[in-house]
């Protein structure tokens, strides 16, 4: 089959985009005259150039966006809806399984069918089910840890080492704190600890405002802001576990233990933390194969992180994959 796109091509080293039967589609990246943006998920680095109008995005990072501050008169798309562009054009999305909200974005046109993942999270988490893999002609997906380097152990695995550090912390009088991100990880730690302790845990307030949020989308979650009083308290005496956006000062004269939550831990030592834990809201390098073998596409586009190193180890494996800053022809497969 032969497919004439007009453009498909990255802005910087973040985004793309998609020029189609005279539509012009932005993703998470900054809108151009005449275009449609569409945002995968809340997180700054994808959401920070937002329009006022003519964006989509889900109702659950429409709502985590206002909860920061961010304002539009944005278009809503469910998981498993439908958006139809112009003439023969439908946009549908699903969920990438990275934080509340995400979303996987699939362009079908004429029996082409093109994907883009957004940040993308394939194994179940104590929070979100796992982003499923969707079939295609054409898949544009992230590649942050696309390098066999980053293989992620078994969550629970994970899970497990954060119960044993924090009650081995709290055994000694000490806090345990995390400094995660307010999207997505600060949430599964919590999660974490009202799941396996029955220990209060004790949040920053861009944590709780972001938590909230969460909470109004259906998933429980257990914690006390730090300006409410008992908060306050708990830091002062008792046992309790911390969670914030930020390394901080915090309003008690006990020790203080801080970890980090990020599958750079994998590679990085922090030097400044007591601990780090390879938690990922991402795919590791198995999970981005393992999806692309499922989903089967012919071409793949590989963006964000090792996008270079991704798709010359796909190539290796027999698939045809370049890096989106390579996809500059109009003619595709
Ligand atoms: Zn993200």
């Amino acid at each position: 089959m032969k497919y004439r796109l007009s453009d498909l091509r990255i802005l910087g080293s973040s985004g793309f985009i998609l020029e189609i039967k005279d539509s012009r589609l932005v993703f998470d990246t900054k809108p151009l005259s005449g275009s449609i943006q569409f945002i995968s998920h809340a997180h700054l680095d994808h959401a920070y150039r937002l329009s006022l109008k003519n964006v989509v995005m889900s109702e659950e990072t429409a709502s985590i966006l206002r909860a920061i501050g961010r304002k539009g008169d944005w278009t809503i798309l469910k998981y498993g809806g439908k958006l139809r562009i112009g003439e023969g054009l439908e946009i549908s999305m699903r969920s990438s399984g990275h934080v509340l909200g995400s979303a996987q974005y699939v362009i079908d046109s004429d029996g082409l069918r093109i994907v883009y993942t957004g940040d993308l999270n394939i194994y179940d988490t104590i929070i979100h089910e796992g982003a499923r893999p969707i079939e295609s002609d054409i898949l544009i997906i992230e590649s942050t840890y696309g390098i066999p380097y980053y293989r992620f152990p078994n969550r629970e695995k994970i899970y497990a080492d954060i119960v044993k550090w924090i009650l081995k912390t709290i055994s000694s009088d000490e806090i345990p704190a995390f400094k995660v991100y307010s999207i997505g990880k600060s949430q599964e730690i919590i999660r974490i600890v009202n799941t396996y302790l029955d220990v209060p845990v004790i949040v920053s307030n861009p944590v709780a405002r972001i938590s909230e949020k969460y909470i109004e989308h259906k998933v429980s979650l257990d914690y006390i802001p730090i300006n409410k009083v008992e908060g306050i308290e708990r830091l002062k005496q008792g046992e309790c576990v911390y969670v914030s956006s930020f390394k901080e000062e915090l309003p008690t004269s006990r020790k203080v233990r801080w970890a980090v939550a990020t599958g750079w831990a994998l590679r990085y030592r922090y030097p400044n933390y007591d601990i780090s834990f390879p938690l990922s809201g991402h795919s590791d390098y198995d999970g981005l194969v393992r999806y692309i073998l499922e989903s089967q596409p012919k071409q793949v586009y590989t963006i964000y992180g090792y996008a270079k190193e991704f798709s010359k180890s796909l190539r290796s494996r027999g698939i045809n994959a370049k890096p989106i800053f390579e996809a500059d022809q109009t003619t595709l497969y």
